[in-house]
């Protein structure tokens, strides 16, 4: 999803650098904007409630998932297909990477909170996998 599309179903929305923004947490009673939003490079919206909300808590009060943290697969036909792959370097594997651990972290913490896991949480967790794994292929060529 687009960055737009977020902010718009957030209260308090401050830009406060390039991709960043400051917001009022959707999750708790936030007087003071203590939501961060950060778009990198990639295009993936790292989310930190700075009065401890799980990521995952935040998304479920504005009714979105892990996924739409990620930016969208384009197709002509509607169906998910293989990007086409532009080179990268160690660098940009290893910031798509660093997102991924973030993920692999707050998912952490739902079992850390006693919550139970879902199965998009499993399945985001295989992708968290599968993207080290494509990032370790990329690194070795
Ligand atoms: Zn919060």
């Amino acid at each position: 999803m687009s960055i737009e599309s977020l902010l718009e179903k957030l209260d308090g929305v401050r830009q406060t650098g390039h991709g960043k923004f400051v917001a009022r947490c959707p999750s708790h009673n936030d007087s003071n904007p203590s939501l961060s939003i950060t778009v990198t490079g990639l295009g993936v919206v790292l989310l930190h409630c700075f009065a401890g909300c799980a990521t995952c808590d935040v998304l479920d009060a504005v009714d979105l998932d892990f996924a739409d943290l990620y930016p969208p697969r384009i197709s002509m036909d509607g169906y998910a297909y293989k990007p086409v792959r532009a080179p990268f370097d160690a660098r940009q594997v290893l910031t798509a990477l660093s997102a991924e651990a973030l993920t692999i972290i707050q998912i952490c913490r739902i079992v850390l909170d006693h919550k139970p896991l879902t199965l998009a949480d499993y399945t985001r967790l295989t992708l968290a996998a599968h993207r080290f794994q494509a990032g370790l292929e990329k690194i070795n060529g």
